[in-house]
């Protein structure tokens, strides 16, 4: 018989920090969370000297880890859900590295570490990408010679698939619908932003892509822009590929257009009169509306959008320039409600066509959740 899973370690693993959180499953809540930086440059000497401090902050409790979740960035089309770290598994992994060259070997050097500390405990990789495996074809892949995604893998993928799966199965549940019968629009939007269509439970779209550069604005990645542009900056400035993606992921987005990355220092600047703030907000609502309206075509009709992450479940603000662009689609922002902060709530009128509902994403349970569903199969 297997053994029942309690106690779950969650890990979030960096290249030069390791987040961790450890649930007690039965009561389906958080007991321990910590983090260890500088891993690498003036910290712990590796992920597993930062483990080591890990199992130091957590004291008996270490002891008694049954299983352990560790977040992974990439599993391209070879995962397609969830799964325990074998040989064989991690050997396939491996080769996915060149999907995400900067995250990918710290999320498996956390795994190895595990292996190495927590001997006999069984580790289990759950995906950024997973959820989005559902995609179609005609959402997934680029209008480019097809040679480049049968060499390369180059398509698009999806991020932040463990918080729009989370979000859909909470939001099935508000919406009293079976998960397989539950139209959405899922929107996760924090300091990395992305929606996803979700039809009868299942992703058929989100707007990241090959990488999480592409879709939303973001707080420092500009998301969506003519390839075409970027060529040019990069003739201009004569910048390599390293550099151009610099300046595209870290340098661009809210950061570029206000000197902020964070909504809060945003609004708080718009609200003094401040011209460029005030457009990176519109910017922001606009195409967060654009494709709220894109994928309620694609799913044939949402039953609810959901809106979700720091900037969702918190900024009232953003969430009145984006629900009052929502009108063609019968909906009106409910003033009061949307005062409400970090809780489940109905953003929307009761008249209106489709609610838009506030709902707050927890990665890490999730991850919780999907390593005692793996390993109970
Ligand atoms: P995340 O990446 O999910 O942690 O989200 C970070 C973003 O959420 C930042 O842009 C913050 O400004 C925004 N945020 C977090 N808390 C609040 C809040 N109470 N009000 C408005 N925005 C918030």
């Amino acid at each position: 018989m297997k053994k029942a899973i309690k106690t779950v370690l969650v890990i979030n693993s960096g290249s030069s920090s390791l987040k961790y959180q450890v649930f007690d499953m039965v009561k389906g809540e958080r007991i321990a969370k910590g983090l260890v930086e500088r891993i690498g440059c003036g910290g712990p000497k590796d992920h597993t000297a930062a483990l080591d401090q890990v199992v130091a902050d957590l004291g008996e409790l270490a002891k008694g880890i049954d299983a352990i979740g560790h977040r992974v960035l990439h599993g391209a089309e070879v995962f397609k859900d969830s799964v325990k770290a074998t040989a064989a598994n991690m050997k396939k992994l491996e080769k996915l590295v060149k999907f995400g060259p900067l995250h990918m070997p710290a999320n498996l050097g956390g795994i190895k570490a595990c292996e190495k500390i927590f001997k006999g405990v069984p580790n289990v990789a759950v995906f950024d990408t997973a959820f989005h495996q559902t995609m179609p074809d005609c959402a997934a892949m680029y209008a480019i010679d097809p040679k480049y995604y049968k060499k390369m893998g180059i398509r698009k993928y999806g991020f932040h698939g463990t918080s729009h799966k989370f979000i859909t199965a909470a939001a099935a549940a508000f919406l009293k619908k079976p998960i397989d019968k539950v139209n959405l629009v899922t929107c996760h939007m924090g300091n990395g932003s992305s929606l996803a269509a979700v039809k009868n439970g299942q992703c058929v779209d989100t707007t990241m892509g090959l990488t999480p550069l592409a879709g939303m604005v973001m707080g420092t990645r500009c998301g969506d822009i003519d390839a075409a542009a970027v060529l040019s900056i990069m003739e201009a400035e004569k910048l390599t590929p390293a550099e151009a993606d610099t300046l595209l992921n870290k340098k661009s987005g809210l950061l570029a257009l206000t000197g902020s990355s964070d909504c809060r220092d945003i609004v708080g600047k718009a609200e003094k009169g401040n011209k460029q703030a005030e457009l990176a907000l519109e910017m922001l609502a606009y195409r967060t509306a654009l494709y709220i309206g894109g994928y309620n075509t694609v799913i044939g009709g949402a039953d609810a959008i959901i809106m979700t992450g720091g900037i969702g479940e918190n900024s009232s603000e953003v969430r009145e320039r984006i629900i009052n662009r929502l009108g063609a689609l019968g909906i009106k922002l409910d003033k009061k409600a949307n005062q409400k902060r970090g809780q489940v709530v109905v953003l929307s009128t009761k008249d209106s066509k489709i609610p838009v509902i506030a709902i707050p994403t927890n990665e890490e349970l999730a991850i919780a959740q999907d390593t005692v569903r793996v390993l109970a199969q």
